[in-house]
Order: C-alpha cells, then sequence, then structure tokens
C-alpha cells in the first residue's frame, strides 16, 4: 500500500501542454494524473532518441516499454511491414487456414532459441497473452494426461507477467492485485530472489539462493506436488525493479521443479533477442524450460506480437491426445497477425545479421560500469543489472530497510530532472529502470551517464535540503 500512494501521489511525467483532461483512461496512470497534470506526448523516433510533440529531444533508456531493441527508424522493420501491408494486410490462422507469415516466423522463432528444443509456437499480441496461454496450455495438457488436479501455478513476490486477469495474478506485485480481486485462487507465490534485500546477516548468495530453493520445495510439499502445475519466471526480473537472480538460484530452482513434475515457464519477455548479452535469457542462467513466453523486442516493437513456445514433451502429449480433445479452442484474432509476422521475421534476422549478442557484450560493460561508479552515492542503496538492463534503489543509510518517506518522492524527482535534462527513465516508487535500445552506441552512453550523474547530483541536493527541514 506504501508504494501504492507513492505512486499515486507524484507525477509520473511533466509533460508538455495542451492535453491535460484528455479522453483516454490511461493505461498504469492515475487517474488524477490524466485529470490535472499534462501528459508527455511524443510524437517522432529516431535511434535511440524520441521527440515530444515540442520537437525536444529525450534519450530514452526504456527503449519505449524495454521493447523498441533496434530503435526507432530501422527502415528495414518498417519495409518488411510496408510490402506486407501491401500484399496481404490481414489474414488470420483459425481452422487449418492460415498465412505464410506465421508459419515462416514460427520456424525462424523456435529455430533462434537453443537453450532446449521448443516444438511450437502459438502466436499472440502480448506479453501477457503468451502468459495466459501459458497456463491454458498447461491445463489443457494436464487435462490430456489425466491428472485434474495438477493445476495451480507458483510464480515469484515482485515479479511482471503482465495484466490481463492470469498474467496479473501471476505477478507478484501488490498494485496489481490490489482494487482488482486478483491474485485468482489458483496462483502461489514465492520469494523474491533479491539478494541485497532479503539475504540474512551473514548468508552467501550461494547460500540464499539454497534457502529459496528450499522454501519452494516446502510450498510444493505443503500444498501438494500432485496439484502444482508450473513455475513461472523471469530471467531477469524486470518491472519488479530489475532483479538479477544470485549464484546458482536458477540451478537449485530447476532441480526442485523437476523433481516433482512441475513445468518451468520462462518469462524472456524482456530478456530474449539480446538484452543479456545472450540471445535469451535462458542461454545466460543456463535454464531448460519447457515452456518460452516472448513478445517486446520480437519484433522490436514495431507491431504488436508475443508468442507462446512449448516444448516436444509438451506439444507431444496435445498432439497424441487431439483426437479425444479435439480442437485446441484458444486463439485471438489476430494470433499469427501476418504484418506482425513480417516484422518480427526481419527482427529476428537483424538481429542476427548485426550480431547483436556480440554488440551487447561489447557495450555492456561500459553501460553498466559507468552507472555501477554512481554506487558510492549516499543516497543509493543499490544499483544492479547485467547487459542492457539496469535498476538503481533509493534508499538512506545504504540499508534495503531504510527507504525515504514516500511523500518525499525521490524516485520521482531524479525521473523529472532526467526528464528536465532530455532523458527519459523508469520510476516506480524510488526504483529507477533502464533498459535502452540494444542498437545504443558508445557516445549515447557516455550522454546516458553524463544525464544521470546530473540528475542524481540534483536529487542529492534535494534529500539534503528535505533532510534540513
Ligand atoms: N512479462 C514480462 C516479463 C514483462 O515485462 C511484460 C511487460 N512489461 C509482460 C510479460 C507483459 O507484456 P505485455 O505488456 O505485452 O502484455
Amino acid at each position: 500500500e506504501a508504494s501504492l500512494q507513492k505512486e499515486d501521489s507524484t507525477a509520473d511525467s511533466q509533460g508538455v501542454g495542451g492535453y491535460k483532461g484528455h479522453d483516454m483512461l490511461a493505461p498504469f496512470t492515475a487517474g488524477w494524473q490524466s485529470t490535472d497534470v499534462n501528459p508527455l506526448v511524443i510524437e517522432k523516433s529516431e535511434g535511440s532518441y524520441v521527440y515530444d510533440i515540442n520537437g525536444k529531444k529525450y534519450l530514452d533508456t526504456l527503449a519505449g516499454l524495454w521493447c523498441t531493441a533496434l530503435g526507432g527508424n530501422e527502415p528495414k522493420l518498417v519495409a518488411a511491414a510496408t510490402a506486407q501491408l501491401n500484399k496481404l494486410p490481414f489474414y488470420h490462422s483459425f481452422w487449418n487456414r492460415t498465412t505464410k507469415p506465421s508459419l515462416d516466423l514460427a520456424k525462424d522463432l523456435l529455430e533462434t532459441f537453443t537453450a532446449t528444443k521448443m516444438a511450437k509456437a502459438f502466436f499472440t499480441n502480448s506479453g501477457s497473452e503468451a502468459n495466459d496461454t501459458q497456463v491454458k496450455l498447461v491445463w489443457y495438457y494436464n487435462n490430456a494426461l489425466g491428472r485434474p488436479d495438477k493445476k495451480k501455478f507458483i510464480a515469484r513476490t515482485k515479479s511482471y507477467h503482465g495484466s490481463t486477469l492470469i498474467a496479473a495474478s501471476l505477478s507478484g506485485l501488490p498494485a496489481l492485485h490490489q482494487k482488482f480481486d486478483l491474485p485468482a485462487p489458483f496462483v502461489l507465490h514465492t520469494d523474491c530472489p533479491h539478494y541485497w534485500r532479503y539475504h540474512l546477516p551473514g548468508e552467501t548468495e550461494k547460500e540464499f539462493a539454497t534457502r529459496l530453493a528450499n522454501n519452494l520445495e516446502n510450498l510444493i510439499l505443503k500444498e501438494g506436488p500432485e496439484t502444482i502445475a508450473a513455475f513461472i519466471a523471469e530471467p531477469v526480473m524486470g518491472a519488479g525493479g530489475v532483479i538479477p537472480p544470485p549464484a546458482t538460484y536458477f540451478e537449485k530452482v530447476q532441480a526442485v521443479v523437476k523433481k516433482y513434475d512441475i513445468l518451468f515457464i520462462a518469462d524472456e519477455v524482456i530478456c530474449a533477442f539480446g538484452r543479456l548479452g545472450t540471445m535469451f535469457g535462458c542461454d545466460k542462467y543456463n535454464i531448460k524450460p519447457d515452456l518460452v513466453s516472448v513478445a517486446k523486442a520480437l519484433s522490436s516493437a514495431y507491431m504488436p506480437i508475443g508468442a507462446a513456445m512449448v516444448s516436444p514433451e509438451v506439444s507431444d502429449v496435445i498432439y497424441s491426445q487431439s483426437n479425444k480433445l479435439g480442437t485446441f479452442s484458444h486463439g485471438f484474432t489476430y494470433s499469427g497477425h501476418p504484418v506482425s509476422c513480417a516484422v518480427a521475421i526481419e527482427a529476428l534476422k537483424l538481429y542476427k545479421e548485426r550480431n547483436i549478442t556480440e554488440h551487447v557484450k561489447q557495450i555492456a560493460p561500459k553501460f553498466q560500469d559507468g552507472l555501477k561508479a554512481f554506487s558510492d552515492s549516499p543516497i543509493i542503496g543499490e544499483i544492479r543489472g547485467t547487459g542492457l538492463i539496469l535498476g538503481t534503489e533509493f534508499t538512506d543509510n545504504k540499508s534495503p530497510n531504510d527507504p525515504f518517506p514516500p511523500e518525499w518522492g525521490i524516485g520521482a524527482y531524479f525521473g523529472a530532472q532526467c526528464e528536465k535534462h532530455g532523458m527519459l527513465v523508469r520510476v516506480a516508487g524510488d526504483n529507477i529502470m533502464m533498459s535502452p535500445p540494444i542498437i545504443i552506441t558508445p557516445e549515447e552512453v557516455d550522454e546516458l551517464i553524463f544525464k544521470y550523474g546530473k540528475a542524481l547530483k540534483a536529487t542529492e541536493e534535494r534529500v539534503n535540503e528535505l533532510k534540513s527541514q
């Protein structure tokens, strides 16, 4: 509730004139903000930058919403979309009818994922729909196997899996549950693997990971393993504050879920396609999932598209039982939308041609080390990240247990300073998140670090001022 009040009391953006009191019910925006504060209206993008309607330029350190991996004006993506729009703007994929781009993308996507073999890809419009689809697939699978009781899901506190009913239930963020009568009863939450915040005195990272895996096992045993269908995890937690896993964590939780015949769903919606310096988060942490959700960078966000990939084991059951099960009655009008698929095919091609994993590996140290150099700031509790994703958490006394008073709005103040200097960051309470376009250049990283430093200095002064009052 504290974090809700915090978010609700400070404007996310100072905006530009003219659109206060607009007609759009705005996502993830407090009602009073739309009424009382001008929104920031973005009109144009170019590489790692966006421009507002007054022509002011901002370095977009969140790549839209962790998604415009190839930046703002990639002509090859525009060409792919235009060519497909001219040829066939739409046809669906229901009832054994489909289009060539959706078939081709399924093949390309499955080939791109190599951490373990994936056999089929189901297309959605978003990450939320991909995760909802995973839940339905897992239920369908267990029904096919004659295990009607194996239906519960375990997710983690502070995870973000989307905002549709089931994806919001899987998410471990109170703001997504409160006032919406969620989570659904078949979703359980286990520990958030955030070492800095949750480790016990003297506990090493590996010991912390062991304790969390034991807690997970105890939860499974308490509920009854025969009732737990799947475990879902982001390789690096994103919207919950950018939380990379502690050493040995995924090795240990994978062993637990395997022991109880529980499926592992990797939510790669943020991590996929190079962000961590590997093609997928699963490659980086040696995760061998049964199901994988992707979206966002799949099309570099030029068109909405997501996908739920399934392993041969899961698809074999579904296919072998299909006489008994009949039609797989799940799908969206725009599942496999040909324009979205054409763009995604081109995006995957560009990631490979431009060797984006290598590019991220080369540029990440500059981004990570440059920003982590600010860790000594007295108002920063922790800076954490890997590859091209990074979170900053403001706390007092460098302690996870000494938050600044929510009414001080420290995170929001930092965000506003960045905005003033022509840089957009994601603010959530006193957490700041960044995941810039993966095409970001070394010069742009310098600019990002410079502006971060300026905003930090102003925020430190603000804290001193507030403390002396
Ligand atoms: N999973 C993760 C890890 C995400 O970060 C998000 C979106 N931020 C989603 C799922 C939901 O995706 P969408 O907003 O496209 O529904």
